[in-house]
């Protein structure tokens, strides 16, 4: 993509801003529930946040969506990729990235996660391994490693949208600020230490910038203190509006914010953005199959549920509505709620809607990260089917699961 192009990208792509009658047609011809990304979104929003930081090297955090077409697409404008686990280390392979250039940051890593990466390292010796605790320095070590060495700090500062999310001050993640020149001397020695990491939260937004900065202070900081080193990251977080009146993160300020905090370093800066890549470029269409008028409420029900998107029921996150079969009609407050038996599983509650009628397709936006990666098969519904779409063309990158995908293990 050209810069010319990238000047017309958008800061945030609001729900408003896709096109009804594709999404409408969508849904016609692949069935709801249906995830729909869409891929030229995706790069753009990779281009843009990079443009933002000429000076350092930006990652993709594979969790906030690991599908292939995800990683293929951004690997196609030269993203490399954060894992934090070894399936998303073996899926980023298959979508054609060279581990040499993976990042896999060890959060309590289960012993398979580590034989993984260090099989994987025999043969690629730039992949890099972010730790966050001593003793899997010890358990590298048994498996034979002595390769690239990030470490994860702790800076004792959380930030982002909600406490579940806030990593930063939580004694789970990473090496006690204190502790890490030691642990630093250690690496040294014994492995090759190329960094040093730290993430603080997620979903951070201009309000927040002043707090995650705090704990970039801390990391620039350190950085000085166990310098030279190859790169320091300064991890994710960089938040979306999920509201539809919220601005955009500016990304501008965010980067001179950031530079400022960090400070004069001797190190290439890094940084892994995950949701800010896909939320935006994702959504999920729905049909309505129930309206029920009750006292207090019109409830509207849906076929999706907290297992196709659970980011409202985990985090009373608020994900904006669009009714797409009939967006002219007048807005009407409702309550929006699935199939499963809790009463978590609702979407939206006296919201504003242009007043829904059985069979139309509403649209939920913002889905695009951490939604089909926390898809359940709860109440056995077999997961709904993900189209991408690319150059104005759709195409199913993930087949709709049917009931045998939902017992094919048991035994
Ligand atoms: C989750 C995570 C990210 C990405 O977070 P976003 O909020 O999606 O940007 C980056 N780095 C690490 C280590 C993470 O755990």
């Amino acid at each position: 993509m050209a810069d010319s192009d990238l000047d017309n990208s958008p800061a945030v792509r609001r729900l408003a801003d896709w096109d009804d009658e594709t999404l409408g047609s969508l849904a016609e011809e692949y069935d709801t529930p249906l995830y729909v990304t869409d891929l030229d979104r995706v790069t753009e929003n990779y281009l843009r946040f990079s443009a933002a930081f000429p000076e350092a090297h930006v990652m993709y955090a594979a969790k906030a969506h690991t599908g292939k077409s995800v990683l293929e697409s951004l690997l196609s404008v030269g993203a490399d990729i954060e894992c934090a686990a070894w399936g998303e280390l073996q899926r980023s392979i298959d979508a054609g990235a060279d581990p040499n250039t993976l990042q896999y940051t060890a959060v309590n890593p289960p012993d398979h996660d580590l034989d993984y990466a260090v099989d994987l390292a025999d043969n690629a010796p730039g992949l890099t391994i972010t730790i966050g605790a001593t003793d899997t320095l010890d358990r590298l070590q048994e498996r034979g490693y002595d390769g690239r060495i990030a470490i994860r700090i702790n800076p004792g500062i959380g930030t982002g949208h909600h406490e579940k999310v806030a990593t930063g001050n939580d004694a789970k993640f990473g090496i006690p600020y204190e502790q890490v020149p030691e642990v630093a001397d250690r690496v040294r020695e014994e492995f090759d230490l190329v960094g040093i990491h730290s993430h603080a939260g997620s979903g951070v937004l201009t309000d927040d910038l002043e707090d995650h900065c705090r704990a970039i202070e801390r990391v620039g900081e350190m950085a000085r203190r166990v310098g030279p080193l190859e790169f320091v990251d300064i991890g994710g977080g960089f938040g979306v509006p999920y509201h539809e009146d919220e601005p955009p993160l500016d990304l501008e300020k965010t980067a001179e914010m950031v530079r400022e905090a960090i400070g004069e370093i001797e190190a290439q800066l890094k940084l892994e953005p995950g949701r800010y890549i896909v939320a935006d470029a994702g959504l999920i269409l729905t049909t309505v199959n129930t309206i029920k008028e009750t006292p207090s409420a019109t409830v509207v029900g849906v076929d999706a549920s907290l297992a196709t998107l659970i980011r409202p029921a985990m985090f009373g996150s608020y994900h904006p509505m669009l009714n797409v079969t009939a967006p002219e009609r007048e807005a009407h407050p409702v309550t929006v709620g699935g199939p499963v038996c809790t009463s978590a599983d609702v979407f939206a509650t006296d919201r504003p809607i242009a007043r829904p009628e059985r069979r139309d397709v509403l649209a939920i936006g913002n889905a695009g990260s951490y939604g089909y990666e926390l898809a359940s098969q709860f109440h056995s519904q077999p997961r709904p089917a993900e189209v991408a779409l690319e150059d104005g063309e759709a195409r199913v990158v993930r087949r709709r699961e049917t009931l045998d995908d939902v017992t094919r293990v048991e035994q």
